[in-house]
């Protein structure tokens, strides 16, 4: 399987389609689920074209799994998560949807079901407060 570069997320990218960015560097950009499984469900997307784990280059991975820590930090912290699950699919039988290698950080809230992967779209304004409050405990 080779990369396509039509991809959502590379659109996101290359700046051709709007995101609710929470963070971005030379490396890798963080933004909101749009379909969120849990409130706070944040995405961090490394910027080297990869489809996913399966045929990303190591260096890049050893770079981006700080940025993975940080954030599921700040996510925690922001949302008053008593959990953080962390999730990567690879190819469409495992649950991949989108073709560029991305790490889902999830909140879990006590008692609360997680919704479905790719389910209902959360709400803009909603998201925007939530993008600046872990911006800025990042
Ligand atoms: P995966 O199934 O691991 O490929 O996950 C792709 C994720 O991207 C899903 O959780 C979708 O809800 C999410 N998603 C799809 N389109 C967008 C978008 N435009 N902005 C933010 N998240 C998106």
């Amino acid at each position: 399987m080779t990369y396509d570069s039509s991809n959502i997320f590379a659109k996101i990218l290359r700046g051709e389609l709007p995101a609710h960015k929470v963070y971005e560097d030379d490396t890798a950009i963080v933004m909101l689920d749009i379909f969120p499984q849990s409130r706070g469900h944040a995405l961090v997307i490394p910027k080297a074209a990869s489809r996913n784990l399966l045929d990303a280059d190591p260096a890049a991975l050893s770079a981006v799994m700080p940025l993975v820590q940080r954030v599921a930090k700040a996510v925690k912290g922001v949302t008053g998560a008593d959990g953080i699950r962390l999730a990567q699919f690879n190819e469409a039988p495992a649950g991949q949807t989108v073709f560029h290698l991305h790490f889902h950080i999830i909140p879990v809230y006590d008692g609360v079901a997680l919704g479905a992967h790719g389910g209902g779209k959360a709400d803009d304004a909603e998201l925007a407060v939530l993008a600046k409050d872990i911006a800025a405990a990042l």
